[in-house]
């Protein structure tokens, strides 16, 4: 299951590549020019050549037409707090458009600092549009394993087809990762990750397939190992390596439901800024990500993506900004709270961002890629209902004002893909939920987790109820996976990629349903 773009690094690599630097003519003068300009690494003579610095893999985010974000973190010692020495170390890097960089087309350096944990987000720009690129890391003369990324479709152009997959919930601590493993070998153009990236709960007291290190994540050391723990795994390691990603995050990358300022406890509140702040840092630090580094308890993460004139991607933050939960979290009978026009998921500003984005857009596909379930579901049979109050259930006017914008400005088909859940759906969103035979103006996908857990004594229930929300095309709360979206000018294609457990690490994925809209028309129906 060797991936042609993993190459090993290894001492032949090294050498490998010094001959084509050599031959590179200009380009060798360009790094040596670096080179000296570059401050000195201040560690590099002194420090014994370490181990293997690149435990933690490579990866590639935010493609735009002409760039990519490239990531890498030096961490020989990647559970005991990365084991680099306390200084700036040098990082060159390289681009090519070809997997054994016999085109470089791009090449550069920079400081692997300790204040990111010796992380490196190096943004690429003059890169050609829609093109696959290879690129890989040099440290102290040790080359990182090669990734694979892709640039976006250029403004203005009109790609025949967008390949997909999107990705939510990734409990180390509830099984492995076929799923990642599976996604690693499809032919896509980007991935989505959705939320859930990492799981704060100290080390499990019952047995589980592998534990966490350590109590629940509290401070800034806590979260970097949490990740570094998380990157050990090949799977996920292969999936970065092979496709550029587009990541959001849900609550577990802080803490269970928190909303805004609010922990899960509130007798946690003070100090849960300060939390906050380090969790979103040690986010930053191991994701390829062109946001700003988040240097306190404030992140500026929702922003847009286009592939050329065929879809938009607005992918949302509905934790940072959010109103506390209502009517007591979780499964709820629906109180007045929910209603409240003030509750916000997104807060003010984003949504107007959200709003005047769909409304400017000129794209066929307008994706809305975000964290909680956004259709209606009422988790009860007959006449009493039941709403799960992290979800847009429990922020109906906020919700209501986001489908009546879609029915009354009529943004050319919106599609919202969602997480959070651990369980697969297919909705079509109804402009008002609560008027029977409200029109359809939107459609949801709601994808299963990679490994995290559904309570099980849901599933009888919810398809009881399923009669009474005629809205929802499809429900499983068995499975784990992935979904994979094809889109092109006429059709939006979503397969429900499934394994059979996520208790082996090494089980072929298969389509469990797959699901259609039609361009011009709201709603999916099986395919
Ligand atoms: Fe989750
Ligand atoms: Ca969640």
């Amino acid at each position: 299951m060797e991936r042609p773009v993993q190459t090993a690094p290894g001492p032949l690599g090294s050498s490998v590549d010094r001959r084509r630097l050599l031959t590179a003519g200009g380009a060798v003068a360009g790094l040596v020019l670096l080179d000296q300009l570059a401050p000195r690494p201040v560690a590099a003579a002194a420090r014994p050549r370490v181990s293997d610095p690149f435990t933690l893999g490579v990866a590639s985010g935010d493609p735009l037409p002409d760039g990519v974000v490239l990531w890498t973190r030096l961490a020989p010692d990647p559970l005991h707090g990365g084991g680099m020495p306390d200084a700036d170390v040098q990082v060159d890097w390289e681009v090519a458009g070809d997997e054994r960089f016999a085109g470089v087309v791009r090449r550069g350096s920079t400081l692997a600092r300790p204040g990111a944990a010796h992380s490196v987000h190096v943004d690429v720009r003059g890169l050609e549009p829609a093109t696959w690129y290879w690129y890989r890391f040099r440290v102290d003369g040790q080359l990182s394993p090669v990734g694979r990324t892709r640039t976006a479709p250029a403004a203005g152009s009109s790609p025949r087809r967008l390949r997909f997959g999107f990705v939510s919930c990734q409990n180390y601590q509830e099984g492995f990762w076929p799923a990642w493993e599976n996604l690693a070998e499809e032919d896509l153009d980007l991935v989505v990750h959705l939320g859930d990236y990492i799981y704060e709960s100290g080390r499990s007291a019952i047995p589980v397939p592998r534990g966490h290190l350590g109590g629940e994540t509290r401070t800034l050391a806590d979260y970097r190992t949490r990740h570094a723990l998380y990157k050990t795994d090949p799977a996920l390691r292969a999936a970065h390596a092979a496709f550029p990603f587009v990541l959001t995050y849900d609550d577990h990358e802080v803490e269970n439901n928190y909303a805004g300022g609010i922990p899960e406890n509130p007798a946690e509140t003070p100090g849960f800024l300060e939390r906050r702040a380090a969790a979103y840092r040690a986010w930053w630090e191991h994701l390829p990500l062109r946001v700003p580094a988040p240097a306190g308890p404030d992140a500026l993460v929702h922003r847009r993506f286009a592939f050329g004139d065929l879809a938009e991607m607005s992918v949302l933050d509905t934790r940072q900004y959010r109103t506390d939960q209502p009517c007591g979290d979780n499964l709820q009978v629906r109180c007045a709270a929910a209603l409240d026009p003030a509750a916000t998921m997104t807060g003010p500003e984003q949504e107007r961002w959200l709003l005047g984005g769909l409304d400017r857009s000129a794209a066929r596909w307008n994706v809305i890629a975000q964290q909680t379930m956004m259709a209606q579901m009422d988790f009860l049979a007959g006449p009493a209902q039941l709403f799960l109050m992290d979800q847009w259930d429990g922020y109906v006017a906020a919700r209501n004002r986001l489908l009546g914008f879609l029915l009354h400005r009529r943004p050319s088909n919106p599609v919202v893909i969602s997480g959070d859940i651990h369980s697969s759906w297919v909705a079509d969103l109804e402009a008002d939920f609560a008027e029977p035979g409200s029109a359809t103006v939107g459609t949801e996908f709601v994808g299963t987790s990679i490994s995290s857990s559904f309570p099980t004594p849901l599933v009888p229930l919810i398809d009881a109820a399923l009669p009474d929300n005629p809205h929802i095309r499809y429900f499983d709360g068995l499975k784990h996976g992935y979904v994979r979206c094809e889109l092109d000018q006429q059709r939006w294609r979503s397969d429900y990629r499934v394994v059979p457990t996520v208790l082996l690490r090494h089980v072929p994925a298969r389509t469990a349903v797959s699901f259609e809209v039609e361009s011009g028309q709201a709603g999916a129906h099986r395919a």
